[in-house]
């Protein structure tokens, strides 16, 4: 007989399996997307788990122990609390979070990984990729959310994503794309496929790590085909209304459906 326990354990398992294949896609060197201990993951276990990779692991680099899981409600807790937080209070509730005591630690961007999970996202690629970067860290970064550059960004992305600005990584950054995550949902009715911070990185937030790796390896390209149009002239964007026709097309649909399925986890479904 099969038990709860064995069956949340099972689901682990699998969560982790999903979430190291991402880790090893996003930390490949030569993809330009983290190197080091940049970047990080997470997806969502149970209603109160995620599993998020520990602080200072390299994402290129990652073994079982690399991931933690810790609990949501603790750090939703802390980003909901008003007033200032220091750091001791911060690393106090990143140890009470973890669901094992001698696990690693997991770093403090795992407060922002909570908001994205608690949002509705069910799993959360964090990098600084080159490309996008080079646009985040001038003074056109807002390039990035202006428009949509050519077909395939919109099937992918979405035909709008979020813009944060530079904010201390932690608490505040947190608490401010929480407050700016409830306002794009207020106003266009689904999660962004991307957050772009300032100075920093990308968040890719996705219904499955397959679609996080997706996510990232378009921002990737619309930044690159973003940074050559900056070289040549103006960027020139999609008009509003072909954007908006590209989202809603019925075969633009089923693209996005194809994607979805091609997926490596998708087909396991669909064999198992
Ligand atoms: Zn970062």
């Amino acid at each position: 007989m099969v038990t709860s326990r064995q069956l949340d354990e099972g689901s682990t398992r699998d969560a982790a399996a999903g979430l190291l294949a991402l880790c090893a896609f996003l930390g490949s060197p030569e993809r330009d997307l983290a190197i080091l201990g940049e970047g990080n993951v997470s997806c969502r276990v149970d209603d109160d788990s995620m599993l998020v990779k520990a602080s200072g692991a390299s994402l290129g680099a990652m073994g079982d122990g690399d991931l933690t899981e810790v609990r949501l409600s603790v750090l939703l807790e802390l980003v909901a609390s008003g007033g200032e937080v220091d750091d001791a209070e911060v690393a106090s509730a990143l140890v009470r979070s973890q669901r094992h005591s001698t696990a690693k630690r997991p770093s403090v961007e795992a407060l922002l990984h909570a908001v994205c999970l608690d949002a509705g996202a069910s799993a959360v690629g964090h990098t600084h990729p080159v490309s996008v970067n080079a646009v985040l860290c001038s003074d056109r970064a807002s390039a990035l959310v202006e428009g949509a550059l050519f077909p395939d960004q919109i099937v992918v992305l979405g035909h709008r994503q979020l813009l944060v600005p530079y904010v201390d990584p932690g608490v505040a950054l947190a608490r401010h794309v929480a407050v700016m995550l409830g306002e794009f949902v207020a106003a266009e009715g689904v999660l962004p496929k991307v957050i772009y911070l300032v100075n920093h990185g990308m968040f890719a937030l996705g219904d499955s790590t397959d679609e996080v790796q997706r996510i990232t390896v378009m921002a990737d390209k619309v930044a690159r085909v973003l940074l050559s149009a900056l070289a040549v002239g103006a960027p020139r964007y999609l008009t509003a209304a072909d954007a908006r026709r590209i989202d809603t097309r019925p075969d633009e649909l089923l693209r996005r459906q194809a994607l979805a399925a091609r997926t490596p986890s998708a087909q396991k479904e669909l064999t198992s």
